[in-house]
């Protein structure tokens, strides 16, 4: 729109304002109260518009204060980006459950698809494969995985509450809950409409080849296959696996161990970077190689303190939210600027190089993890983009000052 257009347009809704009896309030856009027309409640003036008497879930809408409220910034119109495992049915059975946020529940997440799973105490999560690769971070308790290389080198290892795992597209596996605590993990796949209700699995298999078949292929009688279960188990109640370096002696192969491990103890590794308002951890391909398809940042961003205002230029971003409350603003072309309200096992989503930033709106640490589909973590960060222009350029641009230039953060910090 021109400035021409644009005068005229707010020309006339403020005659149109004032035939209706309404006090004209439009006025020249001002700092932080943009006019286009005017959004947000501040742009509100007549006595009964921000009336909402329809039918009301106040337990439900109180949550989202943001998008009850939207700051005047924003202009609304963009695909829904929050979801939450906290509203997912759970599929429980007897040692352990899931749920899961796929692209059929939440459209916009066409990269990732979530699964938030529980096993109990020596509760299995069966062998089984998939078409998509396997991402993952623990969130409570200790896990043994299990998983072959297509060379058929095994690993068996222990992950503990922070850790990550990662399986490859194809790659078979198990999961087991440990000890008193059993494990909680959340898990991503490099496909949105990927379903963790729908994998490949042992049981299944061995249930749907005839005796003779199986009795050729492991060159035992059919017979001794007679008790095997003829409905899938997918989680079931195990016993103790025992000690971890029997199940490595066990699985032993000539042909060695996969030359990277498939599992990565992120609880003990030192943050990536660090400051005053919190700090981040980056996994990628980089540091844990076999993650090809996957990268990771967790974020922690203190009281008081933002993820600065930035963009992926490689990547759509899938959030999940660790602890704390949160408020994303998203940014795109039209402009849109959209604001949401997050806590603890909610899914955020923004596609590839919109900008955005991550606010602390509560008073203990946040933290979340921004996933996404790559071999590697890339990031643009506006504050470090404005700093490495030429100055004149980007005072031109802003009508800032020298001296404001000079003061915009000197060196990218991630968080503010
Ligand atoms: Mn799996
Ligand atoms: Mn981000």
């Amino acid at each position: 729109m021109t400035n021409l257009l644009r005068r005229e347009f707010l020309v006339g809704a403020a005659a149109s304002a004032a035939a209706l009896g309404v006090a004209a309030t439009a006025k020249a856009a001002s700092f932080g109260n943009p006019d286009r027309p005017a959004e947000g409640s501040i742009n509100a003036k007549s006595p009964t518009s921000l009336d909402d008497p329809g039918p009301q879930n106040p337990a439900l809408a109180n949550q989202f204060p943001s998008m009850q409220d939207p700051p005047p910034t924003d202009v609304n119109g963009q695909p829904l980006f929050w979801a939450s495992f906290n509203n997912a049915p759970k599929r429980i059975q007897n040692g352990g459950w899931a749920r899961e946020v796929t692209q059929a529940d939440f459209a916009i997440s066409k990269d990732i698809a979530g699964v938030n799973m529980r096993l109990a105490q020596n509760g299995i999560r069966e062998l089984h494969w998939h078409q998509q690769a396997e991402w993952a971070i623990m969130l409570d308790g200790t896990c043994r995985v299990t998983v072959l290389d297509e060379e058929g080198r095994p690993q068996v290892g222990d992950v503990q509450n922070g850790d990550l795992w990662y399986f490859p597209a194809g790659l078979p596996h198990s999961l087991q809950g440990l000890g008193s605590t059993g494990a909680e993990f959340l898990l991503a796949f490099d496909n949105g409409m990927s379903t963790e209700f729908n994998t490949l699995l042992v049981t299944d298999w061995f249930a749907h080849t005839p005796p003779d078949v199986l009795s050729m292929n492991f060159g035992v009688p059919a017979d001794a296959f007679k008790n095997i279960p003829l409905n899938q188990r997918w989680i079931f109640q195990g016993t103790d696996p025992g000690p971890l370096a029997a199940d490595q002696r066990a699985v032993r192969s000539p042909k060695g161990a996969p030359p990277h491990p498939f599992v990565f103890p992120l609880s003990s590794m030192a943050p990536t970077r660090q400051s005053r308002g919190g700090s981040v951890h980056i996994i990628d391909s980089r540091n844990f190689n076999v993650s090809k398809t996957v990268a990771m940042a967790r974020v922690t961003v203190k009281p008081g303190a933002m993820r600065e205002l930035h963009w992926h230029p490689n990547a759509d971003e899938w959030q999940y939210y660790v602890k704390g409350k949160a408020r994303m603003t998203v940014f795109d072309t039209g402009p849109k600027a959209t604001t949401a309200d997050f806590k603890a096992g909610d899914i955020g989503y923004v596609r590839k190089s919109l900008g955005h930033y991550v606010q602390n709106m509560g008073n203990t640490d946040m933290v979340f993890l921004e996933i996404f589909k790559s071999d590697r973590y890339a990031e643009v960060s506006l504050s470090d983009w404005l700093r490495h222009a030429p100055p004149e350029l980007v005072m031109q641009h802003l009508n800032i000052s020298r001296e404001t230039l000079v003061q915009l953060s000197n060196v990218s910090p991630n968080i503010v």
